[in-house]
């Protein structure tokens, strides 16, 4: 046996192949004992065996994540407690002790398609500032043109009179590339104004709080319609204020445009709000006539469910922390757990805590200290990269992998990639199965065979699963009477504003064509 394999080894043809593959054997065992020992260098020993686990099966990290899951009965608790917040909002005697305020809007006409014109919008949202031109012609479609103007962060915070002019500014500046201006006419303008406001008529609405990283002085308790109009009027801009609408309240009308069973807007991105189809005879703080359609868009401002604790039985400490660091601790708790303006913030603390715990990043004993790395900076871990990591599938990290490096993790290992991972899909789930407790409840209430609901917002727009949770977790919530679509709607927050310039209040429409002429 042994002289057959000698002598085949010094056959001519076949030699070079057996030395060539005993070289390259040779050569990964070398190669693959190098990398062992640097690993075993580079790795803490206690941790060693736990490198390849699956996230899901290390008790450890299971116990840190498990801290972020809702039971299917606690969904059922939040609904409950959503529900009667929300008739508390809506009675005028207990109104003021509601987290949930449920704001009428003064809409109360939805668009059917045949409405025509031409009227601008100004979206500001949070993130985003948009200025539209929007054309109805009136069979359902539409055609718009935008801009996106950028928010400096000193405006955000300053003086309320600068954040003002700089909106007056920017639609000067869209106006003349249009060649709005000095036409004779005076276009109607829809402001889509996405902080709580308490409103006393479609052209009067005072702030009540600041929310989504503003802070500007001098507004809250103003009239936002005249702050803006004064700064139009002072650039002789050829536009009137005729309706303030929330984006929620626009995003419906967008939607309702083109499917007029839409009954729920909802948006999700930088923050979360919903808003929906009430009959006027449950809005106990309605002040206004009773003429049909006897029905009115009620804002619920649902982002501040919680803030009198209501919710606390289902906080972590990283929601805690989120919301200590904020500009406006106690504050829009529903939304810090939810929206894209915390999201990616949550992950990242989820994250340093299991490096203080020795549980992620083993083979990078360095970056524990290194604090200049970008992850241990507040705000780094944007809510994009959770879309990011969660576009991975199965054992394929190139995504992740990048985002990681990104964050100064050089060279993560397939064990890091997957916790992060995990822990994406963790916190973005409970943020999904959160609004889909609040969007059954809403659901239930309308109870009618089949609602649409009108989406905007970056956050559902762009996550990878989002949508999909948020649908499988309403199908066990809704009642089975009833059946739902989730619309996206493409800038429908600042269309609707111009829909309802137009609409809502046929009154300042008949003025607008008259305008128009
Ligand atoms: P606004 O709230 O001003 O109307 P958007 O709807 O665009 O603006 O939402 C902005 C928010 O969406 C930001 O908080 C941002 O983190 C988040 N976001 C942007 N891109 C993505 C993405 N790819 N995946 C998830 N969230 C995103
Ligand atoms: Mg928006």
């Amino acid at each position: 046996m042994l002289l057959n394999f000698a002598q085949i080894l010094q056959d001519d043809l076949i030699a070079p192949i057996v030395w060539k593959t005993a070289y390259g054997l040779a050569t990964t065992c070398i190669l693959g004992a190098a990398v062992y020992i640097g690993y075993r260098v580079g790795t803490p020993e206690k941790y060693q065996d736990r490198q390849h686990q699956n996230p899901e099966l290390n008790n450890q990290i299971k116990k840190v994540i498990d801290s972020l899951k809702i039971t299917d009965d606690q969904l059922i608790d939040i609904m409950q407690i959503l529900e009667e917040e929300m008739n508390i909002g809506l009675s005028p005697l207990t109104h003021r002790q509601t987290s949930v305020k449920m704001f009428p809007s003064y809409v109360r006409n939805i668009p059917n398609g045949t409405e025509i014109g031409q009227v601008l919008a100004l979206d500001l949202g949070g993130t985003n500032f948009r200025v539209l031109l929007v054309d109805l012609h009136g069979d359902s479609t539409v055609e718009l043109t935008s801009k996106i103007f950028v928010i400096p962060q000193s405006i955000m915070i300053g003086d309320g009179k600068y954040l003002f002019h700089h909106l007056a500014e920017c639609l000067h500046e869209f106006m003349e590339k249009k060649h709005l201006l000095n036409t004779g006419i005076c276009y109607p303008l829809g402001f889509t104004f996405s902080f709580p406001c308490q409103q006393d008529g479609l052209a009067s609405a005072r702030l009540t709080t600041w929310t989504k990283g503003f802070n500007c002085s001098g507004v809250v308790n103003e009239d936002v319609v005249k702050l803006l109009q004064d700064a139009i009027d002072e650039k002789h801009i050829n536009a009137k204020c005729v309706a303030l609408v929330n984006d929620t309240v626009g995003t419906l009308m967008s939607c309702a445009y083109k499917d007029p069973s839409t009954t729920i807007g909802l948006i999700l991105g930088t923050g979360t709000n919903a808003c929906y189809i009430e009959s006027l005879d449950k809005v106990g703080t309605w002040n206004d006539n009773y003429d049909e359609p006897k029905q009115v868009i009620i804002n619920t401002e649902w982002g501040a469910f919680g803030d009198n604790g209501c919710l606390n039985f289902i906080r972590t400490k990283y929601d805690i922390e989120i919301d200590v660091s904020s500009f406006n601790p106690g504050k829009q708790i529903f939304e810090k757990m939810i929206s894209g303006m915390y999201m990616g913030e949550i992950v990242r603390l989820i994250i340093l805590d299991l490096v203080q715990q020795e549980l992620i990043f083993l083979g990078h004993r360095d970056t524990y200290r290194d604090y200049t790395i970008p992850l241990y900076t507040p705000g780094n871990f944007h809510t994009k990269f959770v879309s990011i990591v969660e576009v991975d599938e199965g054992i394929k990290f190139s995504n992740t992998c990048r985002v990681l490096e990104n964050l100064g993790i050089e060279n993560p290992t397939y064990s890091d990639c997957a916790i992060v991972r995990y822990i994406c899909r963790q916190v973005s789930q409970r943020a999904a199965r959160l609004v889909a407790a609040g969007l059954a409840v809403l659901i239930n209430r309308i109870e009618k065979p089949h609602v649409t609901v009108g989406v905007d917002g970056s956050l559902y727009r762009h996550h990878p699963r989002f949508k999909y949770n948020m649908e499988r977790c309403m199908k066990t919530l809704v009642n089975e009477d009833f059946q739902f679509t989730l619309t996206l709607s493409d800038d429908g927050s600042g269309q609707g504003a111009a829909m309802v310039a137009c609409v809502a209040d046929a009154s300042s429409c008949k003025e607008t064509f008259m305008c128009m002429r």
